[in-house]
């Protein structure tokens, strides 16, 4: 190296240094006081923490007065800091989580270093460009770490396939995975073709993450991790040249993991952006293909990327060579829930009555994270109630806040309010029992949860998914319900049936256009069940047939919704002294289970019921389980009930 390079190498130093010290600086200016994170929830529910701005593991949050606080999430819960921090605060449904504006950028963007960060991105970009031009040539310079930060290298996990319940049939697909990254050269030597690409595809809190992790525990390699997320608003060419680094840093360590969590955001069908200037993803995408084709077979590296939407990745994503194993990872089955109950038990004092076969069965459709936070709800609750062991009571409780966020009680509610929603839960109670069809009713309640004022679940007998077209019809008769009682007995209707006019619209639709439930308009599919997305071309959510058709279709859906409210009104006004004695039920004791609607039914008048509910009620503490038997899943009917505007009604 001749000196004049020297001396420009030794400038370049001193930038970089007084550029990390600065970002350093920034950060310990802009973090504000560390404090654990139930401090810093206890902070949000109490109203001080107004805004939070999230990252991958760290939350920090805004307080009125402009102080800042920053609190790890990631030593709780091991999901995507976002999705744990919205569960640590009761779900996305938690009137907590609505009250507060949560951002994913940076609250000190406002400072002076919001000024100072496009100067500094620009001559990052320019020093990274620099070096690669150097190392191309061949020069030393080893001082290049900046572009490399966001990736977090783990080494030595402990997490282990054990620690992943059920989804067996995963586990055996990635054992082969984890026997190459123990001994590559065995597999190499035989000419075997190990695919350099694993995409895990399902919903979120099955267990992507965990999975990916496992296998890198199980075969003690160091695990690359970055979130797709990550990638999103940098600046141009910053994205590319992390993606760069990172495989750089993973060839260096071979063998090992390269995780990209969330891969979607940068993973987007190329040019299909509705707004436009996606470059920085696009780039960011072209590097992870050509980093993933320049692998030599052999090489000890496997990319693992987990994603909840596999159609809408770019094709070229999914090409031999790249993401070429794809494995679903679903939502556990009874015997699988049991499993990740138990997992997630095993460092818990769990009561000796506790069985976790009947909390699975009543847990249909619950993730692996739902589950693990239904555990932790509960002992929660049991921590509260001064309890050493966690009781049927505490789960019971917890699946219901898992379900629906915690249960508002505090919140004042009127008397007229609370009739009304009564009326309107019992509509859709007693229609349930009613038709024939439908399944039958668990739960029946005037607690408002989340943004619901109450809410009425049901719960299939069987685990069969089918539906058929009297179900439907059923089904849409019974989400009118509601409503038709409102209008039956109050003379006036609330806002609070607008997400059961959504559910039944978007059923009738369905059946017209997508499953050829309608005789008018025959066996057609008419729409596809694709969503429009941002990212997919704009061909896909055009429609395929004419005008003519459009109106048809309209009103075939106006057809089967008003049959089924003429259908929904007279049987409630037949069955108007079951409505009326239900809502007073509701109105005195707030919920009610499958004995007291029976009973009901059964012609049984407010009174008679009370009392047998006033009978049982000790019983029921003991043993909340006693109603919950069968095998059965839970399916619940939501309202999300706009309370301003039911308040606005009342007197
Ligand atoms: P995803 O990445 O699919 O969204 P995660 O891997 O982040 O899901 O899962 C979140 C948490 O849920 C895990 O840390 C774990 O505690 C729990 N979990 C999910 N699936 C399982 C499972 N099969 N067994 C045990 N725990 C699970
Ligand atoms: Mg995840
Ligand atoms: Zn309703």
């Amino acid at each position: 190296m001749n000196r004049k390079s020297k001396t420009i190498m030794w400038i370049v130093i001193a930038v970089i240094a007084v550029i990390l010290v600065s970002i350093l600086m920034s950060d310990i200016i802009g973090a504000g006081t560390e404090i654990g994170i139930n401090e810093f929830i206890a902070k949000i529910k109490s109203g001080e923490i107004t805004t939070v701005y999230i990252d991958a593991y760290e939350a920090t949050g805004t307080a009125a007065g402009g102080k800042q606080y920053t609190a790890i999430i990631s030593s709780i819960y091991d999901m995507s800091g976002y999705e744990s921090f919205i569960n640590l605060l009761g779900g996305p449904e938690s009137p907590v989580v609505n009250s507060i504006s949560i951002e994913l950028t940076d609250p000190n963007a406002g400072s002076i270093w919001s000024s100072l960060f496009p100067l500094i991105g620009v001559v990052l970009v320019a020093l990274v460009f620099w070096f690669i031009m150097r190392s191309a040539v061949g020069g030393g310079g080893k001082a290049m770490n900046i572009g490399k930060t966001k990736a977090h290298v783990q080494s030595n996990l402990k997490v282990r396939f054990a620690d992943v319940a059920g989804a067996e049939e995963e586990k055996e697909e990635l054992q082969e995975v984890v026997e190459f990254l123990k001994s590559p050269k065995k597999f190499s030597d035989l000419g075997a073709r190990i695919p350099s690409g694993v995409l895990l595809v399902g919903p979120p809190g099955t267990g992507k993450t965990l999975f990916a992790k496992a296998v890198a525990g199980e075969a003690g390699v160091p695990f690359f991790s970055v979130s797709g997320s990550d990638f999103v608003e940098m600046y141009v060419g910053v994205g590319a040249s992390r993606v760069r680094d990172l495989f750089d840093m993973a060839k260096k360590n071979q063998p090992c993991i390269i995780f990209v969590d969330e891969i979607d955001a940068v993973g987007r069908r190329r040019g299909a952006g509705l707004g436009g200037g996606h470059d920085e993803r696009e780039q960011t995408l072209n590097q992870i293909l050509v980093q993933m084709d320049g692998f030599e077979s052999n090489e000890g590296i496997i990319v693992m990327a987990a994603t909840n939407r596999a159609d809408i990745l770019d094709p070229a994503l999914l090409r031999p060579g790249r993401f070429d194993r794809q494995i679903n990872v679903n939502l556990p089955d009874v015997k699988g829930r049991e499993q990740i109950l138990k997992v997630h038990a095993r460092n818990k004092p769990i009561a000796p009555d506790v069985n976790f076969k009947t909390v699975a069965r009543i847990t249909a459709g619950f993730s692996g994270a739902e589950l693990a936070n239904l555990l932790n709800e509960a002992a929660i609750l049991a921590a509260r109630a001064g309890k050493k062991l966690i009781g049927n009571l505490e789960l019971y409780d917890g699946i219901n806040k898992v379900l629906m966020g915690p249960q508002k009680k505090s919140r004042v509610v009127t008397e007229s309010d609370k009739r009304c929603t009564a009326y309107h839960e019992a509509g859709h109670a007693v229609l349930a029992c009613l038709c024939k069809h439908c399944d039958p009713v668990h739960e029946v309640s005037i607690i408002p949860r989340g943004r619901a004022a109450g809410y009425t679940m049901t719960r299939p007998e069987t685990d069969d998914n089918d539906v058929s077209y009297n179900k439907l019809i059923d089904n849409i008769c019974m989400s009118l319900g509601g409503r038709v009682a409102e209008e039956l007995v109050i003379k006036d209707i609330t806002t609070g049936a607008s997400a059961d006019l959504q559910h039944v619209s978007s059923i009738a639709r369905r059946m017209v256009t997508q499953w050829g439930m309608s005789e008018k308009l025959g066996l057609v599919a008419y729409d596809s069940d694709q969503p429009v997305f941002m990212g997919m071309e704009y061909g896909h959510s055009e429609r395929t047939y004419s005008q003519e058709t459009a109106n048809a279709i309209d009103d075939e859906i106006r057809r089967l919704i008003s049959s089924a409210h003429e259908r929904a009104r007279k049987l409630l006004t037949e069955n108007r002294s079951i409505l009326d004695n239900m809502s007073r039920v509701l109105v005195e004791k707030e919920t009610i289970y499958t004995e007291e609607v029976a009973m009901l039914m059964k012609g049984a008048s407010y009174k008679e019921v009370i009392e047998a509910m006033e009978g049982k009620e000790n019983e029921r503490r003991e043993n909340p389980f006693k109603t919950a038997t069968e095998p059965s899943p839970e399916h619940i009917v939501k309202e999300s009930e706009e309370k301003e505007a039911t308040e606005e009604n009342k007197d």
